[in-house]
């Protein structure tokens, strides 16, 4: 078996049954991260004593017979905003340099409980905020279709150490489009869940009321897969819905057929800007799904003309005040505060602990939550919050599934954006409606364009991920995508 060729499903079940060893499949692993890392820059950190030591217990009990998780030897690449107990996490800030967690995510203690080995943490933006990974503090990384690209953001490592081969599936996390921007920028999979769905104990908070846990992988089934294994009630996180534990894959072997599947195009996410050919690929394989008996349609939703500029001063706002928390004493860095009084000292560390990104950001979300402001920006963006999330529940009385471009370009040059923030923040125009409204949408690759990946998104009704597996699983079924590794 050539593992690197394999989906995640097919290698968990060929170290189940003895075909490869968890050792041997890690051992190739690490071979091609020592091929390609010099070039994608996906890690921040690689914990190869932890994913050696798992491997080998696997191994062991695989020999003894005794039963193995679902995701068996499966390597699996981590955001660096997850914790992962006494492996450094930075959250791609310098402010949190030299931060080992004493404890894990429940994510991870939930991969763990399913034999999953877990290979090392993904750069990121810092904190999570950002649309191209540029703005780590740690490195650039780079587009394995095209080095000089973005991989997208702001979980470009793991999108793009699961394009390239470094791991087999990833984690990332998603506030505004994290997850689904990498992937549809690196042609994988990705799913921002539900609200509520995984638990964020362990995610270090950037917008929490609006962030998700979600898989990225090179296949619908392997993200189906890997959310059957992260899902679910987590006493620990107070915005964790009760739910029972689902199989999510127990539904795709059907064979295809949407009859009665509505799928609907949301015309704003076909708006100026989108470029002719993404725009053109996404409405191809929309189409295409009449092949398969679903009826397409279109919808407006008007509200999401203002829905970019309520994230962003609802993302500010909670951002402002979840990263106070960062004075240089408790966690990472700490500079020299020698005679320096409390408050001096605190600035000093901020000052050198943030970049200019995060800066913006907290300084916006301040000024938004101001006495006199607060009226003004903060409780108008929840309101049009409000808004959309109705627009979404009258669009799903008249469609299951609503859809278009996931991003509105394909990945653009490094350094091309980095010029004006607000032209960066455009190109999140298409992703967090669905994180106002807390629902679930997916990025499936869905072709080239010039060479690059083309993702299209689905957006199904609070806890309908199966309905969207089923309808991207059935775009994948027409062919017209399969994974190949790059570069
Ligand atoms: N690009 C968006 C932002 O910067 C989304 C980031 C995310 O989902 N974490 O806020």
């Amino acid at each position: 078996m050539r593992p690197l060729y394999n989906s995640a499903e097919r290698i968990a079940s060929a170290v189940e049954n003895g075909e490869i060893s968890a050792i041997e499949l890690l051992d190739e692993i690490f071979e091609r991260i020592k091929a390609v890392e010099p070039k994608i820059n996906a890690f921040i950190t690689l914990a190869e004593d932890k994913a050696y030591e798992k491997a080998k217990d696997i191994d062991q009990r695989v020999r003894k017979g005794l039963k193995v998780g679902r995701l068996a030897g499966v390597v699996v690449a981590v955001k660096d905003n997850i914790c992962v107990k006494n492996v450094e996490t930075t959250c791609g800030s310098k402010i949190l340099k030299g931060y080992f967690p004493s404890y894990n995510a429940t994510v991870i203690e939930k991969l763990d409980m399913e034999d999953a080995v877990i290979i090392g943490k993904t750069n990121m933006d810092e904190f999570a905020m950002g649309s191209t990974t540029e703005f780590s503090a740690y490195k650039t990384t780079r587009n394995p279709y095209d080095l000089e690209r973005v991989p997208g953001g702001s979980s470009g490592g793991s999108a793009a150490a699961v394009a390239s081969g470094e791991a087999l599936l990833a984690l990332g996390s998603d506030t505004g489009g994290s997850i689904r921007c990498p992937a549809a920028f690196c042609g994988v999979v990705g799913l921002k869940p539900t609200y509520g769905l995984v638990s964020r104990y362990g995610l270090i908070a950037y917008a929490n009321s609006l962030e998700q846990i979600g898989p990225i992988a090179r296949n619908v089934r392997d993200c189906a897969l890997s959310l059957s294994v992260i899902a679910g009630y987590d006493p620990r996180d107070s915005t964790s819905l009760t739910v029972q534990p689902k199989d999510y894959l127990e539904d795709l072997n059907a064979t295809y057929d949407l009859k009665g599947v509505r799928v609907g195009i949301i015309k704003e996410f076909l708006a100026e800007g989108v470029q002719e050919s993404v725009a053109s690929k996404v409405l191809d394989t929309i189409y295409s799904l009449e092949e398969l008996d679903a009826s397409i349609g279109e919808i407006s939703l008007e509200s999401l003309e203002y829905a970019l500029a309520a994230y962003y001063v609802i993302a500010m706002s909670e951002a402002s005040s979840n990263l106070a928390r960062y004075d240089g004493l408790r966690y990472g860095l700490r500079v020299s505060d020698q005679g320096l009084n409390w408050g001096r000292a605190y600035a000093k560390n901020r000052r050198l602990g943030f970049g200019e990104e995060v800066k913006r950001r907290i300084i916006l979300g301040t000024f938004a939550l101001s006495a006199g402001y607060y009226e003004a920006y903060y409780l108008k963006a929840l309101k049009v919050r409000t808004l959309v999330l109705m627009d979404f529940q009258r669009a799903f009385k008249e469609f299951d599934v609503l859809a278009g471009p996931s991003m509105p370009t394909v990945a653009f040059k490094i350094g091309e954006k980095m010029e004006d923030p607000l032209e960066l923040y455009m190109c999140d125009v298409n992703t967090v409606p669905a994180n106002l409204a807390g629902l679930p949408a997916i990025s499936i690759p869905c072709g080239l364009s010039e060479g690059l990946p083309v993702g299209l998104q689905l957006i199904a009704p609070p806890m309908e991920e199966s309905r969207l597996f089923k309808v991207s699983h059935s775009c994948e079924s027409l062919g017209k995508w399969s994974f190949t590794l790059k570069p």
